[in-house]
């Protein structure tokens, strides 16, 4: 089950669970899509893969047992913000290589 968590990892900008703007990695690393377009460019900080939408769990029941009330989303913040120097190298190669071939 995916981890949704609350907050960007670099700019700590609150991602509500029905947040249109959080994107995640496939470690479900998690920022607004600010960041990711002009900060981490795409590239993921921890792990180098690409970022996608982070999907809305529904807010009610439709199905029995399945629902934002019946599995918590997450409250622990992770706030790492990004280097851009060390982040520069890091991607100096890695940008140039489309995600699904990383
Ligand atoms: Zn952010
Ligand atoms: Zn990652």
């Amino acid at each position: 089950m995916l981890e949704i968590r609350p907050s960007c990892e670099h700019c700590d900008k609150d991602l509500p669970a029905d947040a249109t703007d959080a994107m995640i990695c496939s470690y479900e690393c998690t920022f607004c899509a600010d960041c990711v377009d002009s900060v981490i460019e795409n590239t993921c900080p921890n792990c180098g893969g690409g970022f996608v939408p982070r999907p809305v769990r529904p807010a009610r029941e439709w199905r029995p047992g399945v629902s934002r009330e019946k599995q918590k989303v997450g409250e622990k913040r992770v706030h790492k913000p990004v280097d851009g120097h060390a982040h520069g190298s890091f991607i100096a190669t890695l940008k140039n290589i489309p995600p699904e071939k990383r």
